[in-house]
């Protein structure tokens, strides 16, 4: 593969390897005056990860729900061959399901999206940067001591991998005009709760988008829509927050998001209950239509930038 990963700010181009900092600085002007989205726009900052994968002549976006069991690892593919893992899973699931969405002998990942540092969502990590080069880490900045993270964290800093603090505001540009917007975290979540820092971005390509929940609770989805304009909740499909959980998923924020999908990743006959019945009923009585890891495995969402077909996999 020839691809390369550069990143910059929209305005003064930041050379390669460097460390940035991704939180400009206020604007000048009040920003009473403006809505929160406006603010929003004012803080974007432009992040290109391009991948150019001459072997196959993709023209659309893949992304696909890992059937990881008890677990969140979401894969990624852009029109042109960016490859984005966002979480890994629990231990000893991901790289049986990586050699089903990555090509045969295609070692590299663009980038990797930490949302939180759960052990059910980072797990895998380990495997995944043993065997794949990762050219960028994206995470909450969530202080966390446990020795499954300062492992991964570890491992990252040994293989140089360059990490990255997610914040609202980011848009990662991965190629044929697909882009990854980061809508939370908002501020430093050093000291939060995990799932309540969870990093929450959109992926959208022409058409489709999938809006990606992590494991955020209902108040952080508050803060989620207080901050966010409607255009950039709106989504094709919902990757539901926190394995269908009753603590995510309010109904404001399902009627914001308003998908026609709600993908949920959950083991089977989890020890949590999840996903809850209480969530599948306001998906049902809101008419979306819900697709399980635990009933019907991977789950492949493919679209064109028009329409999207899913396919699954056990
Ligand atoms: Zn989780």
């Amino acid at each position: 593969m020839n691809s390369k990963a550069l990143i910059k700010n929209e305005k003064k181009p930041l050379a390669e390897g460097r460390r940035v900092t991704l939180r400009p600085s206020a604007p000048q002007k009040p920003v009473k005056i403006f809505p929160l989205y406006a603010v929003f726009a004012l803080l974007a900052m432009a992040i290109f990860l391009f991948s150019l994968d001459l072997r196959n002549s993709r023209r659309g976006l893949t992304f696909a729900m890992l059937d990881v069991g008890q677990g969140d690892a979401l894969f990624i593919e852009s029109p042109t061959g960016t490859r984005i893992l966002v979480d890994a899973g629990p231990p000893r699931k991901i790289l049986g399901q990586m050699a089903r969405v990555m090509p045969a002998l295609d070692r590299t990942l663009d980038a990797v999206i930490i949302t939180h540092p759960d052990a059910d969502h980072i797990s895998g990590f380990a495997d995944i940067l043993e065997n794949y080069k990762v050219k960028e880490i994206f995470d909450p900045g969530i202080a966390d001591d446990s020795a499954l993270y300062q492992n991964i964290k570890k491992i990252a800093e040994e293989k140089s991998v360059q990490n990255i603090p997610a914040r609202r505001g980011m848009r990662l540009n991965i190629g044929g005009g697909a882009v990854i917007d980061i809508l939370f975290p908002d501020a430093d979540v050093r000291d939060w709760e995990t799932n309540a820092g969870s990093v929450v971005a959109r992926l959208s390509y022409g058409d489709t988008s999938i809006l990606l929940a992590g494991d955020s609770p209902i108040d952080t989805e508050k803060i989620i829509l207080a901050q966010t304009q409607r255009t950039l909740l709106k989504s094709t499909a919902l990757k539901v927050g926190h394995h269908g959980s009753k603590n995510s998923s309010s109904a404001e924020f399902i009627e914001a998001v308003a998908p026609k999908y709600a993908l949920i990743s959950a083991g089977k006959e989890n020890r949590y209950g999840h996903p809850d019945p209480a969530v599948l009923d306001i998906f049902e009585k809101s008419g979306i239509q819900a697709f399980r890891t635990d009933e019907h495995g991977t789950i492949l969402m493919r679209s064109d930038g028009k329409t999207e077909a899913f396919s699954f996999y056990k």
